[in-house]
C-alpha cells in the first residue's frame, strides 16, 4: 500500500514531512524529545488505527503513538507515528463510577468530566499528561495513590489495537495476557484506542505546598524525612529543591526562586489534615504556604508543574532509604553553595497502597519502592552536554541508597534505551514474564518506538 492508499482509506488525515500541519501532529510536549516520522497517521476511529498499524507492519515501519508527549524516548526518525487526539472522548458513567476514554485525552479532561459529579480520577501532578500513556506505566497519583494504589489498579478495561492489526479488548478475564502485560509495560503491546477504569469519591482535599527558602534545604530535607515517616496512609508528601524559571504562571514570590518545596495532601477532614501537617509547618517562615481545602480539580496546585511544553532533560533513580548522609549529599549537588543549574530535584515518598497487590496481576515494578527521586532542568539542546552532567552528577551521588526497582513513567529519555537497562528497572522475572506476552502478541517488534522490551 502506498501513502495514497493510506490517505483514501483512513478518515484521519495523513500527513508527511513538509504538509501543513506535519508539525503540528508531530508536536511533543518535551521539546528536546522531537518525533520525526516519516509518516503521520492522524486516526479518527479504531479502524483508523487497524489500518494505519497494517499499513506500517506492510511497509516495514515501526509504529510511534503519541499521547500527550510527556515521554517520548525515540525520534521514531522515518518511522509511522499514530496520534489519536481526533478520535478523543471522556465520557463518565457518575451512577457506576467509571469513566470510559478513547484516544488520547489529557488528565484534564477526565478531570472536567468528572468532577461535577464529585468523582476523581487518579491523575498524576501534571494535567497536560496524557492519560493512556500514564495509565500504562502505572500512574501515581500525588493525592490517591497512597490511599488507593496505583492509578492502573482502577483499570477495567482495556481496548488495543496489536501487531496483527486486530483490535482486542483486555480485561480480567479476556485477553488476560495482555491485561497483566499492558498495565506497567507503556505502548509495547499496541495502540491503546479506549481504556475504562474506576473513579473515586473524592470531592475536596487538604492539599497545597510550603515553599522554604532554599538556603534552608540543610534543615527542611531532614525535617520532611521525618515528617514523611508520621503520615498515615491518607496523606501523601513529596519534597523538591526547585531553582524555579520566571514563569508568569507561577504565583509571584516563586518567579525565578530558589526554594525547597513541601507537596502536602491529605485525603480525609481539613482539622486532621492541619494537624498532620504541623511539624512542617512548625518550621517557621515560608516564602509562600497554599495548603487549605480545595477541590480536587483543582489539585494540580499542589506540584504547579509547568502548563505548557518547554524543552527539558530529566533522569530519576528509586531510592531505598534516606539516611542523613544521603541528604548531606543532595545538599552539597543542589544547595546554596552549589552551581547546580537543575529546575528541580524532587523525591516522593511512596508506600501505603503503592505496596499492595493489585487484584489482578499486573506489570508494575515499583510496589516495595519507598522513594523515587525525578530531577529534572530546563533548558534547551544547546545545554545538552552540562544538563546531562548535573543529572548524571545526581544520580551518582543518590547511588548509594538506590532500590533495584524504579517507577517506570519516570524512566526518562536517556535512560534504559537498552533492554538491559530496562530489564533492571523492571527486574529480571516480571521483564521476561512481559517478554513472553510481547513476543506473543508483537513477535516482529513493531512497537519498539518506545522504552522497548525485547529478549536480551
Ligand atoms: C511535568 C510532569 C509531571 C509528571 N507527573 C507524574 C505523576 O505525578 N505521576 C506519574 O505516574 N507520572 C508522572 N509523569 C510521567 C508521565 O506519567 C509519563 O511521562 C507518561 O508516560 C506520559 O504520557 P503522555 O501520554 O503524556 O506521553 P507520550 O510521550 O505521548 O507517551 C508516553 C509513552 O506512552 C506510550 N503511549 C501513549 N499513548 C499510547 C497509546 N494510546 N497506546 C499505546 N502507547 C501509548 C507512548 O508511545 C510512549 O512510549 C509526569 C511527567 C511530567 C513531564
Amino acid at each position: 500500500m502506498q501513502i495514497n492508499d493510506l490517505r483514501s482509506q483512513l478518515t484521519g488525515p495523513v500527513f508527511v514531512p513538509g504538509d501543513p500541519g506535519y508539525d503540528e501532529e508531530r508536536a511533543t510536549f518535551n521539546l528536546n524529545t522531537p518525533l520525526t516520522p516519516a509518516v503521520v497517521a492522524a486516526a479518527a476511529s479504531p479502524g483508523d488505527v487497524q489500518l494505519a498499524v497494517r499499513f506500517a507492519a506492510a511497509n516495514g515501519l515501526a509504529v510511534a503513538v503519541r499521547g500527550g508527549g510527556h515521554l517520548q524516548p525515540r525520534a521514531g526518525e522515518g518511522q509511522l507515528l499514530l496520534t489519536l487526539d481526533r478520535m478523543t472522548s471522556v465520557h463518565v458513567d457518575a451512577e457506576r463510577a467509571v469513566a470510559r476514554v478513547t484516544g488520547s485525552p489529557r488528565w484534564q479532561e477526565v478531570l472536567a468530566a468528572a468532577g461535577p459529579h464529585g468523582l476523581a480520577p487518579m491523575n498524576g501532578s501534571s494535567p497536560t499528561v496524557g492519560v493512556v500513556g500514564y495509565l500504562l506505566g502505572g500512574g501515581v497519583s500525588p493525592v490517591l495513590s497512597r490511599p488507593h494504589g496505583y492509578a492502573s489498579d482502577q483499570i477495567t478495561s482495556i481496548d488495543v489495537v496489536t501487531a496483527d492489526g486486530r483490535l482486542r479488548t483486555a480485561t480480567p478475564t479476556d485477553e488476560t495476557d495482555l491485561f497483566f502485560a499492558l498495565r506497567g509495560s507503556r505502548g509495547n503491546l499496541g495502540v491503546v484506542t479506549a481504556v475504562e477504569f474506576r473513579l473515586l469519591p473524592v470531592r475536596t482535599v487538604y492539599a497545597g505546598g510550603l515553599w522554604f527558602a532554599g538556603e534552608r534545604v540543610a534543615e527542611v530535607l531532614p525535617a520532611w524525612r521525618d515528617f514523611a515517616a508520621t503520615l498515615p496512609d491518607a496523606a501523601t508528601t513529596s519534597v523538591a529543591v526547585q531553582r524555579l524559571p520566571d514563569l508568569p504562571d507561577l504565583p509571584e514570590p516563586l518567579r525565578g526562586a530558589f526554594v525547597v518545596h513541601v507537596r502536602y495532601s491529605y485525603v480525609g477532614p481539613a482539622g486532621e489534615g492541619e494537624r498532620l501537617l504541623a511539624p512542617m509547618r512548625a518550621l517557621g517562615a515560608t516564602v509562600l504556604d497554599t495548603v487549605a481545602e480545595v477541590p480536587y480539580t483543582g489539585s494540580a496546585m499542589i506540584h504547579h508543574d509547568p502548563p505548557l511544553p518547554l524543552p527539558y532533560f530529566d533522569r530519576s533513580l528509586g531510592l531505598r532509604e534516606l539516611p542523613d548522609a544521603a541528604l548531606a549529599v543532595l545538599t552539597g549537588i543542589a544547595g546554596p553553595r552549589s552551581d547546580c543549574p537543575l529546575t528541580s530535584i524532587e523525591i516522593r515518598a511512596l508506600g501505603g497502597a503503592l505496596d499492595r497487590a493489585p487484584e489482578t496481576p499486573d506489570a508494575v515494578p515499583s510496589r516495595g519502592l519507598p522513594f523515587q527521586l525525578f530531577a529534572l532542568g530546563i533548558a534547551g539542546p544547546d545545554a545538552a552536554a552540562p544538563m546531562h552532567g548535573h543529572l548524571a552528577g545526581v544520580i551518582t551521588g543518590m547511588t548509594p541508597w538506590a532500590h533495584p526497582r524504579r517507577m517506570v513513567n519516570f524512566v526518562s529519555p536517556e535512560e534504559a534505551l537498552t533492554p538491559g537497562e530496562l530489564r533492571d528497572v523492571y527486574g529480571a522475572e516480571l521483564y521476561d514474564r512481559i517478554v513472553a506476552v510481547k513476543e506473543k502478541h508483537d513477535p516482529d517488534n513493531l512497537f519498539r518506538i518506545n522504552h522497548n522490551i525485547v529478549r536480551n
